[in-house]
């Protein structure tokens, strides 16, 4: 089967009124994919989630008050946070795209794919929604990989600009979920401080990757390749998810970090071959975003790069090295340089045009390497 893009029309009915997490961030998506073909993706409509599998990482009770205060009408769960009556089922598919996204990597089904829902998910802690989040769409995903299916490692990497504190929090004593985050640091919610690495049997088992305002594709694809993917080698996780926000786009208004397309292919391309290597399934998780063509772009870029070069492979393309992405050159091994940038290591200088970083990038992917070391010394 074709990689997939899970969705449901239920997106739509979750109403924000004039929000920056919109209904049209999904029909712009949608219609960016639509004008490239999908991009070999076959389109799946995805189902609301198993009450049981939303309730492993969200009380009971919890689930009941939003399904209560959707079906009065809706309201405000926190001053970011609105629920209309559409919302509660909105909420219920998103989780259910990226449960299903799970089942069918794991079913050997599809080779990767994404779940393109609203409302987003990583701020949402277990008892309660914040942040745009209702329920943590990737964080039901791992659990019921861990639980259901009966893995024992699944790592989730957090691009979003913002610290996913609920993923977070919720798997923060676990030695089975490996979360990493990278955000902009003093930003919203204002955790994700690098001295957070977990606590109990879960120490070291949460890596925050805080970068200051103006970071983009170098430290960014730096950090995921110097970093992020030695500690995927180091952990062999069966099973990776991406919390794919894209407002750390240089368009963003939300944030001042400067990633662009070539960024967030570049990291997504840096993680298919990771997860190749180990035959690990990756998929992407739809989080935040709030530029309409930033959004749709990025999103079309993430998606050529996790599918990879096997369409082109099996068409006698002349291999991995021949089939290039749309924003620069995929080595083997799908190591990337982008457009106009130098290598992505060694203090390497990918030309996003964003605003220069004090120090440049190596004293950010050093410091974290030598933070880090004391849990994961192969990355030492
Ligand atoms: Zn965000």
């Amino acid at each position: 089967m074709a990689p997939v893009f899970l969705a449901h029309r239920s997106s739509l009915e979750h109403d924000t009124g004039a929000h920056p997490e919109q209904p049209a961030r999904i029909i712009a998506i949608e219609q960016e994919l639509e004008s490239c073909g999908w991009i070999g993706y076959e389109r799946v409509q995805s189902e609301a989630v198993d009450r049981a599998t939303l309730t492993a990482v969200h009380p009971e009770r919890y689930v009941e008050s939003i399904e209560r205060l959707c079906a009065r009408g809706g309201g405000q769960l926190d001053l970011d946070t609105v629920l209309s009556e559409g919302s509660f089922q909105a909420a219920l598919h998103a989780a259910g795209g990226a449960v299903a996204l799970v089942d069918l990597m794991l079913d050997g089904v599809t080779p990767c794919g994404f779940s393109a829902h609203r409302p987003p998910g990583h701020h949402a802690r277990a008892g309660h929604g914040m942040g745009f989040c209702v329920f943590n769409n990737i964080a039901v995903a791992a659990r019921h990989a861990l639980d259901a299916r009966g893995l024992q490692r699944v790592m989730i990497l957090d691009w979003d600009v913002h610290h996913g504190n609920g993923t977070n929090d919720i798997f923060h004593t676990s030695d089975q979920l490996l979360f990493v985050s990278i955000h902009q640091s003093s930003l919203y919610p204002g955790t994700g401080s690098a001295a957070d690495a977990g606590e109990g049997q879960g120490k070291g088992f949460t890596v925050n990757l805080p970068v200051p305002p103006g970071s983009g594709d170098a430290i960014y694809c730096s950090l995921v390749e110097r970093v992020v993917v030695p500690l995927a080698r180091a952990f062999a996780p069966q099973l990776v998810l991406i919390s794919a926000g894209y407002d750390a786009h240089r368009e963003d208004p939300l944030a001042e970090c400067q990633v662009t397309e070539a960024g967030f292919a570049g990291m997504a391309r840096s993680m298919r071959a990771a997860c190749a290597a180990l035959e690990a399934p990756l998929g992407g998780v739809l989080e935040g975003g709030y530029v309409l063509g930033a959004l749709a772009r990025s999103v079309a870029a993430t998606l050529e790069a996790l599918r990879g070069p096997v369409v082109r492979e099996i068409a006698g393309a002349g291999g991995a090295g021949a089939a290039a992405g749309p924003e620069g050159a995929g080595l083997p091994g799908g190591v990337t340089v982008a457009r106009g940038g130098g290598g992505v290591g060694a203090g390497g200088s990918i030309a996003s045009g964003g605003a220069p970083i004090r120090g440049g990038v190596d004293p950010i992917v050093s410091e974290a390497i030598g933070r880090l070391a004391r849990w994961w010394p192969a990355l030492g």
